[in-house]
C-alpha cells in the first residue's frame, strides 16, 4: 500500500531474512533538516525499501525515494517545484567491520545492535539528492535567457520538460 506510514525504526537483519519490501509515505514536515533549505515543508515522501540478503548472505537494502520540493530558483528567484528521485543500495555492516570486500555500488551502513533509524536514512539520502543550484527548466524560467529567443509555445514546453510530466504521473490523486 502506497500510503502506509514508513516505520521510523526497523531491524534490517530480520527484514532481510524475511525478504520484506516496505513501501509507504511520510510527511515532508517530519524531516526538519531536509526542510531547512526548502521554501516550505508541504509535501509527502514516497519511499520504498527492499530488504534482502545477497549471495554472500550480507544484509542489503535498496531504497527508492520520491518527493516534490519547492526551492528558490537561483536564476529568477521565483519558487520552483522540483521532483526529487533517489535510489541507493546499502550494505549493512557491523560497526568496525572490514569493508574492503564490499561490492561496488553499495554504500556502507554501519549498524550495531540498535535498530536502524529509517527516517534519518531517508532524510540523509534526500539531502544528498537536492540540487546544489536549484533552477527552473530554462524554458520555464522567468529570467529571459536571450532577448532574441522566441517564446516557446505551450506544446514545446510540455514536450521538452519530461520532469513536469513525470511529476504529474507520480502525483497521488488521493492527496
Ligand atoms: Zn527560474
Amino acid at each position: 500500500m502506497l500510503n502506509d506510514p514508513i516505520p521510523p525504526h526497523v531491524d534490517p537483519r530480520k527484514l532481510a531474512d524475511r525478504g520484506v519490501t516496505l513501501e509507504g509515505s511520510l510527511p515532508l514536515s517530519d524531516l526538519e533538516r531536509l526542510c531547512d533549505p526548502l521554501s516550505d515543508n508541504v509535501g509527502t515522501v514516497q519511499a520504498k525499501f527492499v530488504f534482502e540478503r545477497d549471495e554472500r548472505k550480507a544484509v542489503v537494502i535498496h531504497s527508492h525515494l520520491d518527493v516534490e520540493v519547492k526551492m528558490v530558483c537561483q536564476r529568477c528567484l521565483e519558487l520552483v517545484t522540483l521532483p526529487i528521485h533517489s535510489e541507493c543500495s546499502y550494505a549493512v555492516m557491523k560497526e568496525g567491520a572490514n569493508t574492503q570486500s564490499l561490492p561496488k555500488g553499495y554504500d556502507v551502513l554501519e549498524l550495531g545492535e540498535d535498530p536502524l533509524d529509517l527516517q534519518a536514512l531517508i532524510e540523509e539520502e534526500l539531502l544528498l539528492a537536492l540540487p546544489i543550484v536549484p533552477a527552473h527548466h530554462p524554458e520555464e524560467c522567468q529570467q529571459p535567457a536571450g532577448a532574441d529567443e522566441p517564446e516557446p509555445s505551450e506544446d514545446e514546453v510540455t514536450r521538452s520538460n519530461p520532469f513536469s510530466v513525470l511529476a504529474q504521473l507520480k502525483r497521488d490523486p488521493n492527496v
